[in-house]
């Protein structure tokens, strides 16, 4: 390879400098995978060296040539390699590399991993000649080889985009995913020393680091504790690292010394406190782009409510998964709003600082049932999906309804509202209007004869307009 990322033999540049290339619809001359495309897959397994031929590129169905400019087809990709070092444990790590090393062709674009990938190759890479995905998949060999030579002695990549070819393999992945996942369920965050971290995604999101901790997988789904412990083992320098826990901050919302401190070193000073377990701190982990679900509060309920990427729909607060995740991703720490992955949702941590499954109140039917063993009994149907509540009035019906956990709190609510309404606001003999008063670092509150300074420390208030209103107290209703 040239330094510019040119290999003679491939009409493409190959580079770090890639990584972030967005291919948007009209640039796209062939789309593979993606939503569209019921099974897809990308998947890494370890054979016998001598059942590889090394280097080998085949494709098993239509190339690039026989597909039609604009149209989408599916697409499963795997990797077989084999080697004394390469051990059955690495299988996910190397996989998640997949989406990486992708990204590193000009005019390939990769999104998302496992049965959720995404690709597209640009209209600009065609014409300059990428023709073959057989292209694609000698890229993947070349630098699998070249990042992983010491633990791979043989390489061989299978494209396929046959769709009757890829849903066995798709099925069987499905099984594969489901046994590499099971096997982090039974162990807690309190019984381990060392949580595992991931940067592999700050290309996109500079300031995102993953916490992958036995009760958090990665919010992309594809890397648990047992898979970054591996990865962090063959290569301490790469991508995937130690995290010494450190002191336990806060138990319940998943706070730890040893998190803050690796995460604010390696966000380079942005992010200085993370909260594993929670998505209503203002230390919400972080979330790149690749997470399988988003959390989201629902004030009006005040429950949570999920949404995972193959949901097409709006969701009750009228937003469909694609909206949330632009405000949710980037690396940014959002309260209410958190991605994650399907699997956390059988952690049992699972939001426990939220209340966890008591606190969940609306999720798409689908990944309902996918998950259904997972959720407790006793609030299963209290849990509305799309087929129930569609809207914030559905919504609440059903939960009234279904008398939900967070009812109670609505009942709670209310009568604390009560309460303070009906508290005297003003010094005895006559109604005073509280004044506010703005001031440095603060805001000041003149009520009922005593002052009151409001410090917001760090918010960031936008509002359209700002109404005064005078508030005439209320009687206190009868309970
Ligand atoms: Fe790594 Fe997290 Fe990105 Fe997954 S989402 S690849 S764990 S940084
Ligand atoms: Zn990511």
């Amino acid at each position: 390879m040239t330094e510019e990322g040119m290999w003679s033999d491939l009409p493409f540049n190959v580079g770090l400098v890639y990584e972030g290339e967005r291919i948007r619809g009209k640039q796209t001359y062939v789309e593979l995978g993606g939503p569209k495309q019921p099974a897809k897959f990308e998947l890494v397994q370890v054979k016998d060296v001598k059942d590889i031929k090394d280097m080998d590129v085949e494709i098993i169905g239509p190339d690039i040539p026989d597909m039609k400019e604009g149209g989408n087809y599916p697409i499963g990709v795997l990797v077989e390699v084999g080697g004394k070092q390469a051990e059955k444990d690495l299988e996910a790590v190397l996989e998640r590399r997949i989406h990486e090393f992708s990204n590193f062709i000009e005019g390939l674009m990769h999104l998302n991993q496992r049965y959720d990938i995404w690709m597209r190759i640009s209209k600009a890479a065609v014409k300059k000649g990428f023709n073959s995905l057989k292209m694609y998949g000698t890229v993947l060999a070349r630098l699998y080889k070249s990042e992983f030579g010491k633990i791979l002695e043989k390489i061989q990549v299978k494209l396929y985009t046959d769709p009757d070819k890829i849903k066995p393999i798709y099925d069987n992945a499905m099984g594969i995913w489901e046994a590499r996942d099971a096997r982090a369920r039974d162990l807690s965050d309190d019984e381990v020393d060392m949580f595992y971290g991931c940067t592999l995604c700050s290309s996109f999101a500079p300031s995102h680091v993953c916490t992958v901790t036995p009760g958090r997988i990665a919010l992309c789904g594809a890397i648990n504790w047992f898979d970054a412990r591996a990865a962090a083992k063959i290569d301490p320098e790469g991508p995937n690292f130690a995290i010494p826990k450190g002191e336990c901050l806060d138990e319940l919302a998943g706070e730890y010394s040893g998190i803050n401190e690796i995460t604010k070193k390696k966000s380079l000073g942005e992010i200085e406190r993370v909260t594993l377990h929670t998505i209503l701190s203002p230390y919400n982990h972080t979330s790149c782009g690749c997470f399988e679900a988003i959390a989201f509060f629902v004030p009006e309920v005040d429950g949570v409510g999920i949404v995972d990427r193959n949901y097409k729909g709006t969701t009750v607060n009228g937003l469909p998964f694609s909206t949330m995740a632009n405000s949710t991703g980037g690396g940014k720490q959002v309260e209410g709003f958190v991605g994650m992955a399907i699997e956390y949702m059988r952690s049992k941590k699972f939001l426990q600082a939220d209340g966890g499954w008591n606190r969940i109140v609306w999720m798409p039917a689908g990944i309902k049932n996918r998950i259904i063993d997972a959720i407790p009994k006793d609030i299963v149907d209290k849990i509305a999906t799309e087929e129930v509540a569609t809207d914030l009035d559905s919504l609440k019906s059903f939960l009234k309804e279904k008398n939900h956990p967070v009812v109670k709190n609505w009942v709670e609510e209310a009568e604390e509202e009560e309460e303070e309404e009906a508290a005297p606001m003003v010094p005895a003999g006559g109604m005073q209007m509280p004044s506010m008063v703005p001031m440095m670092g603060g805001i000041q509150v003149a009520s009922g004869g005593a002052n009151w300074k409001i410090i917001l420390k760090g918010a960031k208030i936008y509002a359209d307009e700002i109404h005064i209103k005078r508030i005439q107290p209320k009687k206190k209703k009868k309970k």
